[in-house]
């Protein structure tokens, strides 16, 4: 039986995507209106590549990351470290963020990771509950197998 036929065929798939969540109280992120400097200082404090970016709602609106922050502020001769300032975090993010429901299965939370370091976990009313991340998806993963 190849490894996708045993995960398929194991309880490891039904598990729900909560369980293995991080918590949004322990998830570090940036709000829409915050400046660069605030953001690039999340992100170094933290030592995340990239972290969510949410709304006051703390709806989801996208992700911000080092890379981002830096080529928004390369100028023609030199790094423009004055634009750290003056732009906000909603200008340079991306829209573009894996999000599922809580109630979803871990099979999808599986299939996001593939291409994604993070997948964000929306509760019924679209507000951020935690972060699934590659870690915890590879750990839930050793378990099963250590345990077979
Ligand atoms: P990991 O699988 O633990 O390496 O996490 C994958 C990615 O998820 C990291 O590179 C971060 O972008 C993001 N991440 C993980 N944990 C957190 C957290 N507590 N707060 C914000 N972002 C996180």
């Amino acid at each position: 039986m190849t490894l996708l036929q045993t995960l398929k065929n194991s309880q490891v798939m039904d598990n729900e995507i909560q369980e293995l969540m991080v918590p949004h109280e322990r998830v570090a992120h940036v709000q829409l209106k915050n400046p660069l400097d605030h953001a690039l200082l999340v992100l170094i404090k933290s030592g995340y590549t990239a972290i969510p970016v949410l709304d006051t709602d703390y709806k989801v609106c996208g992700q911000i990351g080092k890379a981002q922050i830096l080529d928004s502020i390369l100028g023609i001769e030199r790094m423009e470290m004055e634009r750290l300032h003056d732009y906000k975090v909603e200008d340079v993010m991306t829209t573009k963020v894996p999000r599922l429901n809580k109630d979803e299965t871990f099979g999808k939370a599986l299939m996001l990771s593939i291409n994604h370091p993070f997948v964000c976990i929306e509760d019924d009313d679209k507000a951020f509950i935690g972060l699934m991340t590659r870690r915890s998806i590879l750990a839930l993963i050793h378990r099963y197998f250590s345990k077979s």
